[in-house]
């Protein structure tokens, strides 16, 4: 057993989506117990039903553990990195280091919770405290609810009843500092898990555009905060910066929502005030998809609304279907999404929309075959956040567009990218002989989507 230089004992704080050490409740507690402060993160490629990350979330994963572990040591303390299974994992620290109290703060997807609850049980069964705190939504799906207890399925009663609760809590300051152990405990070498792509390197374009980290996303929070959340109402205008890109930031916990929320309450510049309401509002649809992932565990595999089980998807050959992925279905709007997606692992929102849109409605693909492609691609991947929205867009989802409801990508890019100037910053040659034909006629796709639509409503009915 590592020995601990105080006489009470060491507490372990298990981070997850949560890299960050200011507003962290798990972090904080573990300090608040009065001894040594492990600080575990825990490459868990092994506990049953946990989705694999894609490529550009492991791209991120590491840079963000690495600025943490830069983060840690500042305060005293070094990052421990572990692999394999929770169960079996963090166990074993416990006894290695003699732990008194293991701390994490809340997941809400069904693999994570089985995984966090029957270690919760173990650990008391061995006398070992364990305690999950609330640091990664502001409103828990068991606190919003309607009149008759039920999970909300629509967006806009959901965020009046966040509103009607009482005010999230004040973020938690960071601890000034940490008190290690002696001798540190064992740690992988954050190189040896292999996280960042080698042959093919392709991640040249994230590289330029992110700089993973709590500090880099406290800084991007502030100048959003007093800077271009004036911009906000331009929010679906692709080629400008007016919206946050905050998403990979929440997403890997680097700041909490918490974190956000009160920002926007004070010091705003008299244009942002305005704003910062709506702004609010899509950080809340955060929090409604994952009310919706927790009451709807399989959310990345079924459908919400099951009559789309008998929906007649059409198989694309492979080679239609890397069109789609690689940007060159001809299409400009459609590629410069891909593309940008492709390049940087972000797209903008209306762009994920018009993307997702075609792929689903055009080419009558089914959306799980998409949510894929961006689960592997977005550096914001996102359990609740990412079905959530493909299903939004196939009509499936809670609180759906509706599935007639087709999205012309070309009008699309009259009415937000009328300058053109997204499509050519991501679709140089767009206006060279060299650029492909569309790869469907978006008229007769249409009419071919509503048919299969209607197909599915007569079985249904
Ligand atoms: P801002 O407009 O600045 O919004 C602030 C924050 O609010 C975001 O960071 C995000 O956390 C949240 N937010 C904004 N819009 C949405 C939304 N529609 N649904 C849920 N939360 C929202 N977002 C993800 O975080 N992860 C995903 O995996 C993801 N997949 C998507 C897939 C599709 C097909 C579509 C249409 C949207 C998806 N989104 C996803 C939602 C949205 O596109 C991104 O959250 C947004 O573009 C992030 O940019 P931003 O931080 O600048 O947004």
């Amino acid at each position: 057993m590592t020995t601990a230089s105080s006489t009470t004992s060491p507490a372990i704080v298990w981070l997850r989506d949560d890299l960050r050490i200011t507003d962290n409740p798990a972090l904080t507690a573990a300090v608040e117990h009065g001894g040594p402060v492990v600080v575990l993160y825990l490459l868990d490629e092994e506990s049953e039903g946990i989705r694999a990350l894609g490529g550009a979330s492991r791209w991120w994963l590491h840079h963000s553990l690495a600025a943490l572990a830069h983060d840690l040591g500042e305060l005293g303390v070094p990052l421990t990195l572990r692999r394999g299974a929770a169960a079996a994992v963090v166990p074993a620290l416990v006894d290695e280091v003699g732990a008194g109290a293991v701390h994490w703060n809340r997941r809400y997807g069904l693999a994570a919770r089985e995984v966090d609850a029957a270690l919760k049980t173990a650990l008391h069964d061995d006398g070992v405290d364990a305690h999950s705190h609330q640091g990664s939504l502001m409103f828990e799906p068991w606190t919003v609810q309607t009149g008759s207890g039920e999970p909300f399925k629509v967006f806009t009663p959901f965020w009046r009843a966040c509103l009607s609760r009482p005010e999230p809590r004040e973020p938690l300051p960071a601890p000034e500092q940490l008190t290690p152990l002696d001798e540190a405990p064992a740690s992988d070498d954050l190189d040896s898990w292999q996280l960042l792509p080698t042959r093919p390197d392709w991640a040249a374009g994230l590289r330029d555009t992110w700089t993973p980290g709590e500090q880099a996303a406290l800084d991007v929070l502030e100048e959003f905060a007093t800077g271009h959340l004036a911009d906000y109402g331009q929010r679906d205008v692709p080629s400008q910066e007016a919206t946050s890109r905050l998403s990979p930031r929440l997403r890997w916990g680097e700041v909490s929502p918490f974190q956000v929320w009160h920002r926007m309450q004070s010091d705003l510049p008299a244009a942002s005030r305005e704003q910062a309401q709506g702004f609010l509002r899509e950080v809340v649809w955060r929090e409604f998809n994952h009310t919706v992932l927790f009451a709807n565990p399989h959310l990345a595999t079924k459908n919400y609304r099951p009559e789309f089980d008998e929906f007649p998807w059409e198989e694309l050959p492979e080679a239609d279907l890397e069109r789609w992925r690689q940007g060159t279905t001809g299409i400009p709007l459609v590629d410069a999404g891909m593309r940008q997606l492709w390049t940087t692992g972000w797209m903008h929102n209306r762009v994920r929309m018009v993307t997702a849109s075609f792929l689903v409605k055009n080419l009558l693909v089914d959306w799980r075959v998409g949510e894929q492609w961006f689960w592997d691609t977005l550096v914001d991947a996102d359990e609740a956040n990412n079905p959530a929205n493909w299903q939004w867009t196939a009509g499936s989802g809670a609180d759906a567009a509706p599935y007639f409801r087709v999205f012309n990508p070309e009008l699309q890019a009259s009415k937000f990218d009328g300058h053109r100037n997204y499509v050519r910053e991501w679709v140089p040659e767009v206006d060279d002989e060299s650029y492909p034909e569309p790869m469907v006629d978006l008229k007769q796709s249409r009419r071919e989507a509503l048919d299969a639509y209607e197909t599915m409503r007569r079985t249904t009915a």
